[in-house]
């Protein structure tokens, strides 16, 4: 990781960016401090017209719209998020679940994908607002380049957390047509839009990993340097199991992230949100940095689960020492 122009002690958002941001607390919309399990409420990577930081979040868009090279990427995305899906075909193929899991499976590592799960649909990842009546969610992780992405903060972090975007998409897609084609519904979905569910919990579900404190998922192959999309349908699959190997266990000795966030955002204590106690990033003082530097990551990259080769060892020490 390069040495940031804005560095931890001399941080200050840029006024322009300021002057946008609601009255409303983004930690608030969040539900820290809500003892109630509820849907989460659309904060960022909605539309802008329903958010209360919707300016905000334009703004960052408006950022990297200056940086040619991000927004050629960005535009590749789009082509990509736009393709039409496959018509889906009239009759519906009867299928056993676990020969429709193994073929989906096949796709997704054949088409760019290196984590794959299968997860029942709960209401409370339906963010407030959304209509979703797909009863299963396939979930897809694709690793990131981690000396990519530890260039962080600069601009060539957020190139590749674009291009593991359109990969993302270009290994959900196969997926959804593939299902369509055999008659079921099918709806691709990916960043950088967050779309109805919230990915973070039924990728956990799936058996993606933990929780770390920097409020990313760890793998015990891969840490942090990856990233998530999904397709959701109808067809009956198998349901992975969640991945509990001890990182959770990791992350209350480590200070490493908590140490490199440049504006103290990450809680080295575990806060109750919307029901559930868990580590917590704070909104309000992580974006405006992320906005101001195409994203931030600087936490996913100093994560020592994230160095290449590093997380087998870390899990399989963990695992022996936690779960016995
Ligand atoms: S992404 Fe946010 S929480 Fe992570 S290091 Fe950057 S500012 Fe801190
Ligand atoms: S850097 Fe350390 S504390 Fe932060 S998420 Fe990774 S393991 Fe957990």
């Amino acid at each position: 990781m390069k040495d940031s122009k804005k560095a931890k002690s001399s941080f200050q958002p840029e006024p322009e960016q300021m002057a946008l941001w609601p009255d409303i607390s983004g930690n608030t919309i969040n539900g820290l401090g809500e003892r109630e399990v509820r849907p989460p409420s659309p904060i960022l990577w909605h539309d802008s017209d329903m958010l209360a930081h919707g300016d905000v979040q334009n703004w960052f868009w408006a950022q990297g719209s200056k940086e040619p090279e991000l927004l050629a990427l960005r535009n590749r995305r789009q082509e990509v998020i736009d393709r039409p899906a496959a018509p889906q075909a009239k009759d519906k193929e009867k299928m056993e679940p676990a020969k429709a899991s193994a073929q989906i499976r096949k796709i997704a590592l054949e088409t760019g994908a290196q984590l794959v799960g299968f997860v029942k649909t709960k209401p409370e990842w339906i963010f407030e607002g959304y209509e979703f009546d797909h009863p299963w969610i396939i979930l897809l992780g694709v690793v990131m380049d981690h000396e990519k992405i530890s260039t962080a903060p600069e601009v060539t972090s957020a190139y590749e957390v674009v291009e593991k975007y359109i990969q993302g998409w270009i290994a959900a897609r196969p997926i959804a047509d593939w299902i369509l084609s055999q008659g079921w519904r099918a709806k691709a979905s990916g960043g950088p839009m967050a779309g109805p569910i919230n990915l973070i919990p039924p990728a956990l579900e799936a058996g993606f990993g933990e929780l770390g404190k920097h409020g990313s998922i760890i793998n015990r192959e891969y840490g942090s340097s990856f990233r998530i999309s999904a397709v959701f349908t109808d067809l009956p699959l198998v349901e992975d199991k969640i991945d509990a190997f001890g990182a959770d266990e990791f992350c209350v000795q480590c200070q490493i992230c908590t140490r490199a966030c440049p504006v103290d955002a990450i809680s080295d204590q575990k806060v109750i949100v919307r029901g559930k106690e868990k580590w917590y990033v704070d909104f309000d003082k992580c974006f405006p940095y992320f906005a101001e530097t195409f994203g931030c990551g600087i936490c996913i990259a100093v994560c020592p689960w994230s160095t290449p080769g590093r997380a087998p060892k870390m899990a399989e020490k963990m695992t022996r020492k936690f779960k016995g």
